[in-house]
């Protein structure tokens, strides 16, 4: 039999993609996958329409989101964590998103100000008109800069006035890991520590990482993500035996937003086991 493989990591139009929740289905089936997850960030929007969307193609469907904290030590990355296979529907989750999306409103119109401020005049409703949600990040705001002619792309927008330390920046205060944690279980899903590349954090300083997030419960770790050599992938699946994390992955699809990412294979050579869901599954904690 061929081997099954999955999606645990995408993102739709509901947060910073830019295809719908049903077209990721459809997708997923293209390419044969045995089961997708939509991970969008703060947000459940766009999961009632991508879980129809699996029952009417028949391709097994999991609810997720992505949510962001600080991690204190060393340079303080925000590091990014996964929640799969809760309760889409869970009361708890609602009011929990409800503060961080309004603390995003805010940080939104404080970022405006600072445009205007240095002369490139737009306004929150020319930027809420670049999404197709209630999760707007600086992606749309790369977007507004771009479509207003103020850049030529979205990386000039952040290497000039959006990205980290930039005169328009202004950094998001963040929920904890535990909290965030404790939150995914409390819906019955599972905790994944996402892409733990990305932080420039050294393997040494993972490690330190795991231990304490470990210590709040998390469940999992991406040893399968996109832009791994296989050398990360072995050193993460290393780190995931010695702190007892299941293995889980994903392309972190984003459509045009990340052209060169495409759903289920990454950039080409990902292969996330089916294996790694089951793993999950079977570990789903019970609603509390
Ligand atoms: P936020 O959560 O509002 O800080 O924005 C995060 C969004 O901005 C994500 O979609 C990132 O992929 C995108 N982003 C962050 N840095 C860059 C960058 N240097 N170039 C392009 N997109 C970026
Ligand atoms: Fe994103
Ligand atoms: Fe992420
Ligand atoms: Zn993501």
């Amino acid at each position: 039999m061929d081997k099954k493989f999955v999606d645990l990591h995408t993102h739709s139009y509901r947060s910073d993609g830019t295809v719908s929740p049903e077209a990721l289905v459809v997708l997923a089936k293209q390419r044969n996958l045995a089961a997708i997850a939509l991970t969008d960030h703060d947000t459940l929007e766009g999961l009632a329409e991508f879980m129809a969307a699996g029952k009417k193609h028949n391709v097994p469907t999991i609810a997720g989101i992505e949510m962001a904290c600080r991690y204190d030590k060393f340079h303080q990355p925000e590091i990014h964590i996964v929640g799969l296979g809760f309760d889409e529907t869970a009361p708890s989750f609602t009011e929990y998103l409800a503060n961080l999306q309004a603390e995003r409103l805010r940080r939104n119109s404080e970022m405006i100000q600072k445009l205007c401020d240095i002369g490139l005049p737009c306004t929150v409703d020319e930027l809420v008109k670049t999404s197709g949600g209630h999760v707007i990040t600086r992606a749309h705001f790369g977007t507004l800069l771009m479509q207003k002619g103020y850049v030529k792309d979205r990386s000039e927008a952040f290497e000039k006035y959006i990205g980290d330390g930039c005169p328009a920046f202004l950094p998001r205060s963040l929920p904890t890991a535990q909290n965030i944690i404790e939150q995914i279980h409390r819906g019955g899903g599972v905790a994944i520590l996402a892409h733990p590349t990305l932080y420039r954090l050294d393997f040494g300083q993972l490690d330190d990482l795991c231990k304490e997030y470990v210590s709040y419960g998390l469940d999992g770790i991406e040893c399968y993500y996109s832009t791994y050599t296989p050398n990360q992938r072995k050193a993460v699946l290393r780190l995931a035996k010695k702190h007892g994390l299941l293995p889980s992955g994903g392309s972190d699809f984003h459509g045009d937003n990340k052209p060169n990412i495409q759903l289920g294979i990454g950039m080409g050579h990902l292969e996330v086991p089916y294996a790694c869901w089951s793993a999950l599954q079977a570990n789903l904690p019970d609603i509390q």
